[in-house]
């Protein structure tokens, strides 16, 4: 694996794999990685000549700088767990790199409605904040194909957008959510969380599954509600959403139709770290 930090050598060296014809894959990352990234990157081999990675904890994106400070890091351990898996180029910017110019008066992304709802609602300009990276980063390594994890099922639609918004021809690939084995996603976040705090968050998982089992039968807005009680009951400090929607647009959903593709999110505290997960419903 080579490792560089500055976009000239990005550039240089792509460049030439380029010129020989060879397809790249792309898997941004902010590190503190486990294995929902690694099945990116496994599937990035799978179907490209050259795996490219990043990690950069990206400022712009968090909306809360207690979250920023937080976040965790683990590069040295990072490296050797993407060199084990075969990446091929880890680039790994500093923020000075990524935003020579400062992270002040940064140009707005014209998102539309997908910023509005959701994560978007509960964290104003965080997708603001992924699009500055995601179009810096896709100018930079400029891949055949992106890998992205629908565990951020949103950032997917978020990315979606802002490759038809720059005419970038990349294509993106989403993939499954990893979980442990009682349910809980794997997240870069579940490091703050204690053991007992990792049985606890296995609920939102069932909760999930509780969601898609009843969707048949019950009324959406019923349905959301005791979802809702079922996480408070089991312990979450706070609930920012349960939503059920559009898995096209995010558009909430009042009612069945068996035409539209759904989708179940939920957002919750536990003991102060925030934790998102998702379900296709059909
Ligand atoms: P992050 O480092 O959290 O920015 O995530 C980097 C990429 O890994 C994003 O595309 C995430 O959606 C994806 N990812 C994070 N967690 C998982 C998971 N449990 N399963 C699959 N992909 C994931």
């Amino acid at each position: 694996m080579i490792l560089l930090k500055k976009i000239k050598d990005v550039n240089k060296r792509l460049h030439f794999l380029k010129n020989k014809g060879k397809l790249i894959g792309f898997v941004p990352t902010m590190g503190a990685l486990h294995k929902g990234h690694i099945s990116l990157v496994e599937l990035s081999k799978k179907n490209n000549d050259v795996t490219v990675c990043s990690i950069f904890v990206n400022p712009v994106q968090f909306n809360d700088p207690g979250d920023f400070q937080k976040y965790p890091v683990a590069i040295e351990k990072d490296i050797l767990l993407l060199e084990k898996n075969g990446v091929d180029i880890l680039f790994l910017p500093s923020v000075n790199e990524i935003y020579p110019e400062g992270i002040k008066d940064l140009p707005h992304y014209n998102l539309g409605f997908i910023e509005t709802i959701s994560e978007g609602e509960f964290r104003p300009g965080h997708f603001q904040g992924v699009c500055q990276v995601m179009h810096r980063l896709l100018n930079i390594v400029v891949p055949d194909k992106l890998y992205l994890g629908q565990k951020d099922y949103q950032q997917c639609l978020v990315i979606k957008k802002l490759l038809q918004l720059t005419h970038i021809k990349t294509e993106i690939k989403i993939c499954p959510i990893i979980r442990e084995t009682n349910g809980l996603a794997m997240s870069s976040r579940n490091v703050r969380l204690n053991e007992e705090d990792r049985k606890k968050a296995a609920a939102i998982y069932k909760t999930l599954i509780f969601i898609k089992q009843n969707i048949q039968t019950k009324n959406f807005n019923e349905l959301k509600k005791e979802a809702a009680e079922k996480l408070i009951r089991s312990g979450f400090d706070k609930i920012d959403y349960v939503e059920i929607a559009d898995a096209n647009s995010l558009e909430l959903m009042i009612n069945r139709d068996e035409k539209i593709k759904i989708l179940a999110l939920i957002a919750v505290y536990l003991n102060g770290v925030r934790l998102i997960d998702n379900m296709l419903l059909n």
